[in-house]
């Protein structure tokens, strides 16, 4: 396998005011997720809140019994903070790990993941992921899910 490696191009040479930020996402200094989640309105939706050379981070709300299509990364481990709701998520090798607000869940490059809101109400959850985040679709060994979509995206 191939060994990746990403390009810094733009570098900070001392201390800076922060001129990059934008006013809205990405890369706001401050996001609101009361807002985003007013703005985005019902489920299923995702918002990127923070993206550059090192990481991509999204907002992400499910309907109950909504989630994501399984798959799996080559070269990067995700990891996501719950903000709301009830999910499940369902793992290579038999393993379920449940999640509720304010958990945080870290799946290692390689593992199947398949993300499940079993609760009741919209789930939230931020997603941190490395560019450029290819995903890998694999069916879900535990439940089966599978679909028609690519075989590979990027996020
Ligand atoms: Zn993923």
């Amino acid at each position: 396998m191939d060994s990746v490696s990403i390009v810094i191009s733009r570098q900070a040479t001392g201390p800076t005011p922060p001129s990059t930020a934008n006013a809205m996402a990405p890369n706001a200094l401050r996001t609101r997720v009361a807002e985003v989640v007013a703005q985005m309105g019902k489920p299923p939706w995702s918002k990127r809140i923070i993206a550059d050379e090192r990481q991509l981070v999204t907002l992400i709300a499910s309907p109950p019994a909504g989630g994501n299509r399984p798959h799996w990364h080559r070269e990067f481990d995700e990891w996501w903070v719950v903000l709301a709701g009830q999910l499940q998520w369902e793992l290579t090798g038999n393993i379920v790990v449940q999640a509720a607000k304010d958990d945080i869940v870290w799946v290692p490059r390689g593992a199947v993941h398949h993300i499940v809101n079993v609760g009741t109400e919209m789930s939230l959850r931020l997603a941190v992921a490395m560019p450029p985040a290819n995903h890998y679709f694999s069916p879900c060994e535990q439940c089966g899910y599978t679909d028609d979509g690519p075989r590979e995206w990027c996020a």
